[in-house]
């Protein structure tokens, strides 16, 4: 297992670490500040930097493997035993924990208005939403949720993760808003709550307060289906 250490402080921009394992392209660490791709969210990018002669291996994209981050980097030559020291891009990445916080702000509007996210898709520029909608739902709908969503944006609340025994976890409601996709059984759950107002289970990067977000635009909406509309967002930046 990896020790995720954005799990505890997604500022964390590098840290020393030791290579495990490495095989082809594919580089093991005992612990790491990459985010690895999952639950909507894209993986970090960033470099590897070994101790002992300082050469660089860029780190393309980072999956989870069996409970390992395996860090894909441009080439061989990393060794188990070497030291390294893990880095990854952080303005991508800041910008990511950005849009994170928004679609959380987002999908509890949308969910206190009795829409479901049914899947969403995070990146630095853009972040795509799928809602489930009745159809002839319309535009202004939409755009009311976004002001809502930005209204609250604006209150500048806290962010906090913290742990909760999974049965504990779950009575909270709207805990679990994307809709099919519960977190696979393990006995603590991640939360991430902001202000008072929404709580997640989640094991995402987010920034600490949501004046540093900014405000979401709608660039772009298509219809998937008879009862769904995929939406894409852009986030201006803080004032
Ligand atoms: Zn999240």
């Amino acid at each position: 297992m990896t020790d995720c250490l954005y799990l505890n402080d997604s500022y964390l921009r590098e840290c020393q670490a030791r290579v495990e394992r490495v095989d082809g392209k594919r580089v093991f660490v005992d612990k790491t500040v990459f985010y690895p791709q999952g639950g909507g969210q894209p993986s970090d990018t960033g470099k590897i930097v070994r101790a002992s002669d300082a050469v660089e291996f860029k780190v393309e994209k980072v999956l989870k493997e069996s409970g390992e981050a395996a860090h894909y980097v441009d080439r061989e030559g990393l060794a188990a035993g070497d030291s390294v020291r893990l880095e990854i891009d952080w303005a991508r990445r800041h910008k990511i924990m950005r849009m994170h916080t928004a679609a959380h702000v987002l999908g509890f509007v949308m969910f206190s208005r009795g829409v479901l996210v049914t899947g969403n898709q995070l990146g630095d520029a853009l972040t795509r939403f799928d809602f489930n909608l009745e159809a002839g739902l319309h535009r202004e709908a939409l755009e009311e949720g976004v002001a809502a969503a930005n209204e609250l944006l604006r209150s500048g609340a806290e962010v906090k993760a913290f742990e909760l025994p999974r049965e504990e976890a779950l009575k909270i409601p709207g805990v679990v808003k994307l809709a099919d996709k519960l977190p696979p059984a393990i006995e603590r759950l991640r939360i991430v709550q902001i202000g008072d107002f929404d709580a997640q289970a989640d094991g995402g990067t987010h920034v600490r307060s949501l004046s540093e977000v900014g405000q979401l635009r709608i660039e772009k909406i298509e219809n998937k289906g008879a009862a769904n509309k995929r939406v894409y967002f852009s986030l201006s930046n803080p004032v």
